[in-house]
């Protein structure tokens, strides 16, 4: 069964919880209640979903994909987050609360970015609400997101390199958590997936719950026989795209299928299949399922794409693998990169290395799926990923 809400520590059924220092836990229940309001509260709503579709594009379309529902035999839709403003569905999270933030009366944000994509999606949101942003990044993965780094630049963030530790994500974290418990007064930490401790993953899920919402009614129209899919394909990182089209369904006769990164494959050990390879443990602030060895010491992820190379994932997920609500599959890194290609050649879309872990599931599984109604969750564009996978010199 769904869950509107976690219970009143924070729990999806024993996932999930605050798992922080004592230090911050006036501020997460600060955030708990106000969000709650502001959630409840119609001129929220008002402000937020006139921004969504005037400034970040909603609702993206709905598209069903000809060619490769020939190819496949099946029906192929396809939820174009690819076409929301700055590419891709983070925008819809960063975007809610960073209004957040503004309702709080607080006037700086923060956030922790790996690839950069995220760091960019709230960069976007500061910028347009006027707030100021300071990113904290790895500076190995600062000198290979040099891109994303310069939009940030643009945007009027400031992006704080992180020398310890290994100098990427993970330490990134840490950075940012040790800014909030400093700045917690005038300082909102905006968390880029459904991750973390609570009310996170249920504010993300919240946020980004709007890209299921509008396939539900765009679907009636496109089959008006089949309102509902047989089912919907998304991939999963920290799961916040997945959770945001899986969430209205979830309870539902439709099949849901999340797909995790098996990057070199999962008997190499080097990937980012939490839920299809991991167990139970905590990871920032949460229990949740990640990777980790017989020690309980986390273990790096791999994935080819940075969006899903994370050694845990959101909470809700966790329980709904465990209440058996929504499958858990995974893709390699070759796969994933045939997809591109394949999405690119038949439809004129480059999708992100991270969406085509869904597409490559679906191609894959096509022989048993004949006649169904697939929706793809297309969560980014991947003009980030095109040097990477063509090579530099080409
Ligand atoms: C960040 C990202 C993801 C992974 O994050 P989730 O929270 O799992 O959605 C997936 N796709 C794209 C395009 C991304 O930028």
């Amino acid at each position: 069964m769904r869950l509107e809400r976690p219970d009143t520590r924070g729990r999806f059924a024993g996932f999930g919880g605050q798992f922080a220092p004592e230090t911050l836990m006036p501020a997460l229940e600060e955030l708990e209640s106000e969000f709650a309001k502001a959630w409840a509260d119609p001129e929220f709503h008002a402000e937020l979903d006139a921004l969504l579709r005037d400034y970040v594009g909603r609702p993206t379309p709905v598209y069903r994909a000809a060619r490769l529902s020939d190819q496949f035999g099946l029906e192929l839709y396809l939820k174009r987050e690819d076409l929301a403003h700055t590419g891709a569905h983070k925008i819809n999270n960063t975007m809610g609360q960073a209004l957040l933030t503004q309702r709080m009366g607080k006037s700086r944000v923060i956030a922790e970015t790996g690839a950069g994509q995220h760091g960019v999606a709230t960069a976007t949101a500061c910028a347009l609400l006027g707030q100021e942003c300071v990113v904290y990044m790895g500076e190995k993965d600062i000198e290979r997101q040099a891109l994303n780094v310069h939009r940030m630049r643009m945007l009027g963030t400031e992006v704080r390199a992180v020398t310890s530790g290994a100098g990427t994500l993970k330490d990134a974290v840490s950075a940012a958590m040790r800014d909030w418990v400093a700045s917690v007064a005038d300082t909102h930490y905006i968390i880029g997936s459904v991750v973390g401790p609570h009310p996170f993953p249920w504010i993300v899920r919240e946020l980004q719950k709007v890209i299921g919402e509008e396939l539900q009614s765009q679907m009636s129209g496109k089959e008006p026989n089949r309102p509902r899919p047989d089912m919907v394909v998304a991939c999963v990182g920290g799961g916040s795209n997945a959770m945001g089209i899986f969430y209205p369904y979830v309870g539902s006769d439709v099949e849901l299928v999340g797909v995790e990164a098996a990057g070199y494959g999962l008997e190499t050990g080097q990937h980012g299949a939490s839920l299809v390879a991991g167990s139970p443990g905590v990871i920032h602030g949460s229990m949740t399922y990640l990777l980790q060895d017989d020690q309980g010491q986390i273990l790096e992820a791999h994935s080819i794409s940075a969006g899903l190379d994370y050694p845990g994932v959101g909470p809700e997920h966790a329980y709904f693998k465990e209440a058996g609500l929504v499958r858990y599959e995974s893709i390699t890194d070759d796969e994933a990169v045939a997809a591109v290609h394949l999405l690119a050649a038949t439809e004129g879309i480059i999708p992100a290395l991270e969406s085509a872990h869904g597409l490559a599931w679906i191609a894959k599984e096509a022989g048993n799926l004949q006649g169904k109604v697939v929706v793809l969750n297309l969560s980014g564009r991947g003009d980030k990923d095109v040097e990477q996978i063509t090579g530099p010199d080409e």
